[in-house]
């Protein structure tokens, strides 16, 4: 045993040589902590804000898996993982991860107009405005229709269930009028949904309108949105309430309604609606389209726990040209800038996490999460082990921060809640996530391969004047990138217990 005066040499100069080894930490504190302390400091505003920046550029043309644009957006996030020494995780030693993935580019000249007889008989024309009104199919055939427009409801033909929305009715060489979704609310009768699934997917509809020999559809489901089939000589746009309201004008009938009156009884409303309309695309279809998952792995430090890893994912493609640009700022440049960033921070430990760390950046979740389905088939044989899959989409516009599935795997959650307890603070809810419908988020097929899961998304920012979800006005100038911040610093705190705890 020493005396207290020797004691408080030896300390002082054991402070001083912490000083010197680990200048800025205060003793006491783990190296880790210093480490959590600077990757804080790391996940800043101006840091993410410069890749949302960068992948919002117009040189990646809204970045549609698939497309050059998006192929260049993957080879600017491939040299920055690898500028952080991350290793490449894709095929034959690339960061990519290659599979088929057909796409269909939306070209200039889109048009949509209706028909009207006039008093004295004379023919007038009503010509509805590019996203105002009205979006060209983002899969659509290129060529023109003018033609009646029939109400099919839902779109629906399913004998099983005694419900066909086309029984009766000619549309051969005319135009279909369809609603999204199916009669029946997923949420509040599951189990009947369940039997409706099948009918609820927008491949399905189209591919149902065509087999009834119309030319055109009319989709009431005012976005853009590549996540449907490409039928040649099916002329596609998705129309917004205003156009829905005119063609129904003078029907007898109105439109909500209708709508109601479908869901409640599970009767066929169809009719022939005597509007004639114009539809005219163009587009062309790469049925040979490559899809690439981008992969970047942390290797973990631990013999044994690097068996184990942690995936954190986002999507990176959004919907390209429509014909405008759709920059998706929100969805999804936000997310991937965080797992950017958190890798970027993970990277820069010494040692690296006991487990090994996959960052994964999915293509063609826009296109029908077609990137994660296609991972999960073919998982890297070194990542087989996955312990958790932490997903985020839509993280860049809001106050509170959703976390869904948090509440289906609550072991998982439970480090990020403490984390968030202890550190960050930010306001965040819990939720279930069922999914009973179909898949929305790359997070599905994950949960579905029986991984436990956690998927971000931002909410609660005030609505803008115009809508911002799956349109050209989802740029970096609408973000709110505080809980960007505090969502990097959520996963990187909660990343220090899941990838490097015991
Ligand atoms: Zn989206």
């Amino acid at each position: 045993m020493i005396d207290q005066t020797s004691n408080k040499l030896i300390r002082i100069l054991l402070l001083s040589l912490a000083a010197v080894f680990f200048p800025l930490q205060t003793v006491g504190e783990s190296p880790r902590s210093e480490q959590i302390r600077n990757g804080w400091k790391d996940i800043s505003a101006p840091l993410l804000m410069e890749y949302v920046r960068e992948l919002c550029a117009e040189k990646y043309a809204g970045r549609l898996s698939g497309t050059k644009g998006y192929d260049d957006a993957a080879a600017w996030l491939a040299e920055r993982l690898a500028k952080w020494q991350l290793k490449p995780g894709g095929d034959s030693g690339t960061y990519f991860q290659d599979f088929p993935n057909p796409y269909t580019l939306v070209l200039p000249g889109s048009e949509l107009s209706l028909h009207l007889a006039g008093k004295e008989g004379e023919a007038k024309t009503r010509s509805y405005e590019i996203e105002k009104d009205f979006f060209p199919g983002s899969t659509s055939g290129s060529g023109e229709v003018t033609a009646e427009v029939v109400y099919v409801g839902f779109g629906i033909s399913a004998p099983e269930l005694n419900f066909d929305e086309y029984l009766g009715l000619d549309v051969r060489g005319k135009i279909v009028l369809v609603e999204v979704e199916v009669p029946v609310d997923p949420d509040r009768n599951a189990a009947e949904f369940a039997k409706w699934r099948p009918y609820s997917f927008h491949q399905y509809k189209v591919r149902n309108a065509r087999d009834h020999g119309a030319a055109g559809m009319l989709y009431h489901y005012p976005i853009a949105n590549p996540n449907c089939l490409y039928i040649r000589d099916l002329i596609l746009t998705y129309i917004g309430a205003n156009v829905v309201r005119d063609i129904f004008q003078g029907s007898g009938r109105i439109h909500p309604h209708v709508v109601k009156g479908i869901r409640k009884t599970l009767r066929e409303r169809s009719f022939a609606t005597g509007k004639i309309m114009t539809l005219k695309n163009f587009s062309e279809h790469h049925a040979d389209g490559v899809g690439k998952n981008v992969i970047a792995v942390l290797p973990g430090s631990d013999p044994r726990l690097k068996n184990e890893t942690i995936i954190i994912g986002a999507h990176l493609d959004h919907l390209g040209l429509n014909p405008l640009l759709t920059p998706g700022a929100n969805d999804n440049a936000s997310g991937v800038a965080v797992v950017m960033a958190v890798a970027q921070a993970l990277a820069a430990m010494e040692p690296p996490p006991r487990r090994t760390v996959a960052f994964i950046f999915f293509a063609a979740e826009e296109q029908g999460v077609r990137g994660s389905e296609f991972y999960l088939l073919h998982p890297p044989p070194a990542l087989a082990n996955v312990r958790a899959f932490i997903n985020l989409d839509g993280v860049g516009r809001g106050r509170t921060l959703e976390a869904l599935a948090a509440k289906n795997y609550p072991d998982l959650w439970k480090v990020f809640s403490a984390a968030n307890r202890q550190l960050v603070h930010a306001a965040v809810i819990p939720a279930y996530f069922h999914n009973r419908a179909r898949p929305r988020l790359d997070a599905a097929h994950f949960m579905w391969a029986d991984i436990p899961t956690v998927s971000f998304a931002a909410t609660g920012a005030p609505e803008p004047p115009f809508p911002v979800y799956h349109t050209s006005h989802d740029r970096p100038e609408i973000l709110t990138p505080e809980i960007m911040v505090d969502l990097g610093r959520l996963i990187f705190s909660a990343m220090t217990e899941l990838a490097d705890g015991k």
